[in-house]
């Protein structure tokens, strides 16, 4: 069994089935980077996984336990975290009661503020400003560091990038080299399939709520998950004929 494994997970928005049956397994310390349209589910998906939606049917597995059942703030403290699409932080608070907020939500561990701020040092002299006066990328390293604040052994970071100044996003990966060398398991959601091809370890491709084509990013080209992102995903037989 993986270190994560993820067993026909369903869930849905009202009548739409946003997930479909999707099934797959992380090993620790690998990076899976999640590749799709907008709208392919991959969002509800990392919700469902951290805890955030519901899953209406399946199985999600942390290190043998079975947390499909458990709450969000519970599956923090088993080592998930999500960095959610679009940050929300709490945007009245300073970044230091961000950050304070989510240590003690989470476990102790390697990540507490002195290791945050040596990974972020752009938030040194931003600890007392409000998170919602803060730049998108200052937002951003709050919202990531707020989850390293937790000390997660699997972190889910969907489109930290987004909206972001080319500086900025590479600000972020940079810091990210720290979590990958400490042997952080992360799934990834990122548009800039560049970026996704030059820290995955694997992709996963989905399409209208499934998964239509995974494998390592080392035996894929880019011209089939340019493929299975637009729905002319072929199979490995098609393509090879
Ligand atoms: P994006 O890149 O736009 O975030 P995504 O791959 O993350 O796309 P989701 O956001 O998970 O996809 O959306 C999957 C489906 O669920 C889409 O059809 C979307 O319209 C729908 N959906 C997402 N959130 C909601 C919601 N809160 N209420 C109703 N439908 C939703």
């Amino acid at each position: 069994m993986s270190y994560l494994e993820i067993e026909r997970i369903d869930a849905r928005h009202g009548l739409l089935q946003a997930v479909r049956e999707v099934s797959f397994g992380v090993e620790k310390g690998e990076i899976v980077a999640f590749v799709g349209a907008n709208g392919a589910g991959k969002t509800t998906l990392f919700r469902t996984i951290a805890g955030a939606h519901p899953a209406t049917a399946g199985r999600i597995r942390l290190d043998g336990a079975d947390v499909t059942a458990l709450p969000d703030h519970v599956r923090v403290r088993q080592g998930l975290a999500l960095v959610p699409e679009g940050r929300r932080l709490f945007s009245r608070m300073t970044v230091y009661e961000n950050l304070i907020l989510a240590r003690e939500a989470g476990r102790s561990g390697r990540w507490d503020l002195d290791a945050v701020l040596d990974t972020f040092p752009n938030l040194k002299n931003r600890l007392k400003s409000k998170a919602g006066n803060l730049s998108g990328g200052e937002q951003q390293a709050t919202a990531i560091g707020r989850a390293l604040m937790t000390n997660p052994d699997v972190l889910l970071l969907d489109e930290v990038s987004l909206g972001l100044s080319p500086a900025a996003v590479a600000r972020v990966y940079d810091s990210l080299q720290a979590l990958i060398e400490a042997g952080t398991t992360i799934l990834v959601v990122e548009q800039d399939l560049n970026r996704t091809l030059s820290i995955a370890n694997r992709i996963i491709c989905m399409l209208e709520g499934q998964i239509v084509v995974q494998g390592a990013v080392a035996e894929m080209t880019r011209e089939q998950i340019m493929d299975a992102y637009f729905g002319l995903h072929r199979t490995n037989r098609e393509n090879n004929a």
